[in-house]
């Protein structure tokens, strides 16, 4: 085993027939996460280092937020390291981890039995030795009785204890992680359910990074636990743990030595050195023997911290590293430029001769027309009379749509009566009520707002819809917990939820209203793109033809761009 400078352990001493090659190597490593919104920087993890023999049991222990689940996750290939190394002898031959996760990670459209026989299923085990692997877990995990409902029929600690399942039921990965797997408990459950995975564990021969608060927990479990420190996760204390095996969870409770140790860790945990405690602690603490104070020296071992220099040091290089280059972040921006390429390879074809300029004139010639059109003012006036007709529908169809989802998404009963109504409207092809609205409205610029407006609105309507709908219910039970009056459920929690449902019909419509519009204006005006094609056509004159069609795209471009600049203000909790 490598020595690390600040980190020594002494496993050797504590389980002399543990084999030594390391299953799980940690070395150096740091994670920070980078916020793109402000380029703040969190260090969650700063230059741990440890290493796990094959088969041992390893508990982490540390306050919340201070990197457990990081560090599980990036043991688990799901998140990226920052600096340093990580090995997992498990990776070369046989599965991935197996994990289980800290927060519900149930498919809601599986049932409990579905979901603990998945890593079967995809392993292609056959149904029926499916059914006879996932029974005896759901009887170890006292689920049988639920293995055909859906996890929204389940307690949060039934939910945890069926994730168990899930990941003891797939014994080809030799690595098992688990992420507080035991926290929502019942203390009994919890017992019951400590024992059985010592049992399974003790058979399986399995490398386990169990994580939890509780440190009566990592004492009953690990050989070892590692005591993190706050907020940069480090490793505070790497504890060797002195109970033989088998273990029984409840009886090791009654060894003076697990008082003992517990009460070094919780003085770790809480930062004050145990020599500093109160007399009013240390009283009840039995007397110790000389075999002990010995046993004890053995085998807690109290990590000091890295030097200050080599910290500012590797800080240093870390910040820099996880921060983006200017290239990737540039990246994000390349896309606006993309259409450039297009426009490009169209000029080259055209210069080759390679298509014909009467039908496809080039892009060059194209900017000639439209400068001159845009001299002498038509084009403008063309693009603002399109762009005006767009923005005035686009904002009378979009408002009402958004306060009406928004109710009818939160009210059953009059979504029940009105959807039909609205579900058979939509369906009609809006250019065909164009002669109903001229009319209503009259010749003018009121029919084509108007024809927009429907458009926008179901689109925007049905999307909004669907975001409703899909709140999870917890989020509308905090509301009704807090009593918040109508406006504040709408303002609060509907909007918000529903906001990537809106964009996502906003984005939608944009695209049909132009269509819609330009088709409008061929037949139905005397100014706008549409018409100007139109004219345009009438003419002959192909390349003012491509300055109308070009005017579309680009303004229909930067629309959408302008959608998405708002989402990305508006929507900032959401991945994009
Ligand atoms: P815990 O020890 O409670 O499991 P975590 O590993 O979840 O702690 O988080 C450690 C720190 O890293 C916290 O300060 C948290 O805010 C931060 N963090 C975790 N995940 C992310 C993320 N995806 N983006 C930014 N910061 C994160
Ligand atoms: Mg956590």
């Amino acid at each position: 085993m490598t020595s690390q400078s600040s980190i020594s352990l002494h496993l050797d001493t504590a389980q002399p027939d543990l084999p030594a090659t390391p299953m799980i190597e940690v070395s150096h490593l740091w994670k920070a996460f980078y916020d793109r919104r402000d380029g703040n920087i969190v260090v969650a993890i700063e230059d741990v280092s440890f290493s796990i023999p094959r088969g041992q049991f390893v508990c982490i222990c540390g306050p919340s937020g201070c990197g457990k689940s990081t560090l599980i996750r990036i043991l688990a290939g799901l998140e990226d390291k920052s600096a340093g190394k990580v090995g997992l002898a498990a990776r070369v031959g046989g599965r991935p981890p197996a994990m289980v996760f800290q927060e519900s990670s149930l498919f809601p459209w599986r049932t409990v039995a579905e979901n603990v026989g998945y890593p079967l299923e995809l392993e292609g085990v056959s149904r029926a030795e499916r059914r006879a692997r996932v029974q005896p877990m759901l009887e170890m995990t006292k689920l049988a009785d639920f293995a055909n409902s859906y996890p929204h029929q389940l307690s949060g600690g039934m939910k945890q204890r069926a994730s168990v399942a899930r990941a003891l039921i797939d014994d080809s990965s030799e690595i098992l992680l688990m992420d507080e797997p035991f926290g929502a408990l019942d203390e009994q459950t919890r017992m019951d359910l400590q024992q059985e995975l010592l049992r399974i564990w003790e058979q399986s021969g399995k490398t386990v990074i169990f994580i939890t608060h509780s440190v009566e927990e990592a004492l009953t479990l690990g050989d070892r636990v590692i005591v993190m420190s706050a907020r940069p996760g480090r490793i505070a204390a790497d504890i060797a743990v002195p109970f033989g095996r088998p273990r029984n969870v409840l009886s090791m409770r009654r060894d003076p030595r697990f008082g003992e140790l517990t009460f070094r860790i919780w003085t770790l945990l809480k930062g004050t050195p145990v020599e500093a405690s109160t007399d009013e602690v240390q009283a009840p603490a039995p007397p110790p023997t000389t075999a002990a104070q010995a046993n004890e020296s053995r085998t807690v071992n109290i990590v000091a911290p890295a030097d200050g220099e080599a910290t500012v040091d590797s800080l240093a290089a870390l910040k820099a590293a996880v921060r983006p280059s200017l290239w990737s972040r540039s990246l994000e921006y390349l896309g606006i430029f993309s259409p450039l390429v297009v426009l490009v390879l169209w000029e080259i074809l055209g210069r080759a001769d390679l298509i014909d300029p009467s039908f496809f004139p080039s892009p060059s010639m194209i900017a000639g027309t439209f400068w001159s059109e845009l001299v002498s003012g038509e084009l403008v006036r063309d693009a603002l009379a399109t762009v005006s007709r767009v923005a005035v529908g686009y904002v009378m169809g979009a408002i009402p749509a958004l306060v009406l989802a928004l109710a009818l998404g939160l009210w059953r009963t009059p979504r029940l009566l009105v959807l039909p109504i609205f579900s058979a409207l939509y369906t009609v092809p809006k250019i065909a009520i164009y002669p109903l609205l001229l009319l209503l409205f009259g010749i003018g610029e009121a029919p084509k707002y108007v024809l927009v407006a429907v458009a926008t609105f179901f689109l925007v309507f049905f999307s909004t819809l669907t975001g409703v709908i899909q709140i999870p219910r917890i989020y509308l039970d905090v509301a009704q917990n807090l009593k918040t009056s109508t406006l504040q459920l709408f303002r609060t929690i509907a909007l918000p939820a529903a906001l990537p449902g809106v964009f996502n019909g906003m984005r939608l419509a944009l695209g049909t209203t132009f269509v819609l519009l330009a088709a409008v204006e061929f037949v139905g005006a005397k100014s706008g793109l549409g018409y100007s094609i139109w004219s345009a056509w009438q003419t002959f004159a192909v390349e003012k033809m491509y300055v109308g069609i070009v005017s579309i795209s680009a303004i229909g471009y930067l629309s959408v761009m302008l959608v998405q600049w708002i989402e990305w203000r508006m929507v900032p909790w959401l991945r994009h």
